[in-house]
Formats: structure tokens, sequence, C-alpha cells
């Protein structure tokens, strides 16, 4: 294994995992990881639509949980904190919650059209494009608007494509990946490179080697790699395919963070 920072991962404080940091953090060390980022979910809502919650008290047991978790794997793993912002695009008010707490990392997602989750959405051959243009349109804007660090599985229509046994229409949004890439490289932010489909709904990462060539070609160079985990047994799953998929494009380094600044880590 030689990627063992795994910056993508959710512990029972996410409405949707059941496991807590502690056997995270514990797994984590059995899986080699030298240094791990929670980043569980904060999603916002259109339409006036409150989760109760995702609101300051979330935010302070996630903070108060990690505490604890920093001083019991003291010298044997490096705990970074984060957070997966859902919609961060929606309105400005997202990205003051985001300067709000003293986040080591911010992964930005789109997750949601309209309030419904993706998981939600049945992609057809019928409805494919106006999901697709939907999600896109919202991917563009959180790279132009955004207050992440990095994007967070930055082709997940691919997923919801590919449960229903359909194309991507990669084609069809090239040219608007290309634009979401330029922005990112522009506002010095990121990508990850997220394993969560991989060996399940797809072979591949998310996003797969086309856009991580063109990512290279336009000269990005922040990258985080992340399992996406919310059980323990998938930390650093597929990490070795992501190491040489790297490799293959002329990737020799990856991100880490530390209060939202970027620090390359050689691979
Ligand atoms: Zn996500
Ligand atoms: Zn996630």
């Amino acid at each position: 294994m030689k990627i063992l920072y795994d910056y993508h991962m959710h512990s029972e404080i996410s409405p949707d995992a059941h496991f807590s940091m502690e056997a995270m953090c514990e797994s984590a060390l059995e899986n080699g990881m030298r240094e791990i980022a929670f980043t569980d979910h904060y999603e916002f809502y259109v339409n006036g639509v409150v989760r109760p919650w995702f609101n300051e008290r979330y935010v302070e047991k996630y903070f108060d949980t990690l505490e604890e978790c920093r001083k019991k794997f003291e010298g044997r793993l490096s705990i970074k904190s984060g957070m997966e912002f859902g919609q961060l695009d929606i309105s400005p008010e997202c990205n003051k919650t985001v300067r709000r707490y003293p986040f080591d990392f911010v992964l930005g997602s789109v997750h949601k059209l309209e309030n419904i989750d993706l998981t939600h959405l049945i992609v057809t051959e019928k409805n494919a494009r106006s999901i697709g243009d939907a999600y896109y349109y919202h991917l563009l804007k959180l790279s132009e608007e955004g207050d992440f660090d990095c994007l967070a599985h930055m082709d997940y229509f691919k997923k919801h494509c590919a449960k229903q046994n359909l194309p991507d229409l990669y084609e069809e949004y090239q040219p608007t990946i290309k634009k979401v890439l330029e922005n990112v490289i522009r506002r010095g932010k990121g990508i990850e490179i997220n394993t969560a489909c991989m060996g399940g709904i797809l072979e591949d990462t998310m996003p797969g080697l086309e856009i991580l060539r063109m990512y290279k070609e336009l000269g990005g160079r922040i990258i985080t790699v992340g399992s996406d985990s919310h059980r323990p047994e998938r930390i650093g799953y597929g990490f070795d395919r992501v190491y040489q998929m790297l490799k293959e494009t002329g990737f020799d380094s990856i991100s880490v963070y530390k209060n939202r600044k970027n620090i390359q880590q050689p691979i």
C-alpha cells in the first residue's frame, strides 16, 4: 500500500453511517493508514427545508468526538477534521456555515437535486439527460462558488447511471467537466479520487482515468484520495489501483490538509 492517507470517511455522527469514530480509527490502523480525515455529512436544502440534525450541536458533537479519538490514538494515527458539505452552491449562506468552524479539510459534493437525493432518483433512458443536466449544472456552480477544498466524487452521476445499467453520457458532459476542472485549478482547489463504488456498482473510481488525464493536462495537481467508507472494513479500499492510476497519469504526489492548507505528500 503506497497511499496511506484516506481523506473521506463517515462515522456514526453522519445520519447514514453506523460505526463509531473509534472503530473507524482502529480499522484505519489495521489497514496501514498514517492519516485519515473524518468527513461526516452536512447537507443543505433549498426552498426553506431544514433538517434538524444539521446544526451547531451536530458539528459540536463531531468535534468533541474527534478530540477524544485524537487523544486515544495520539502518536499512532493522525486524525484530521473535515466535513462533506452537500449543495454548497445553493446560497452564499452555505459558505458562511463552512467558515464558522475550524476544519482542516472540506469536501464539496452534489448529492441532491431540488432536495431529492440522487440515491432516490431512478435514472432511466428518458430522464437521463435532464438529471445529468441538473447534476452538472450544480457541479459547475459549486466549482465556481463553493468554499470547499476538494470536489468529492465529481462524476457521481455516473454511479446512478451504472445502477440502472445506463451509459453515463460522458461525451455530452465532457465540456462541462472541463470547465469544472478549470475552475478548480484557477481557484487553487482540488479533486478527490473516490473509491466508494469500486468492486460494486462500478469497477472504476469517481472520477476515472479519463477525467484524471484531463485534469493533469489542464495543470491540476491537488488530489486527495478517499474511500468514502461508511464501514470500517472499506477504509483504504482500492488505493493500490488509485496509486497505479496516479502514476500512469504522471502524478507523483497527493494532497493532505491542515487548517485548510494543502500540503503535497510524495507517493
Ligand atoms: Zn458524497
Ligand atoms: Zn461521503
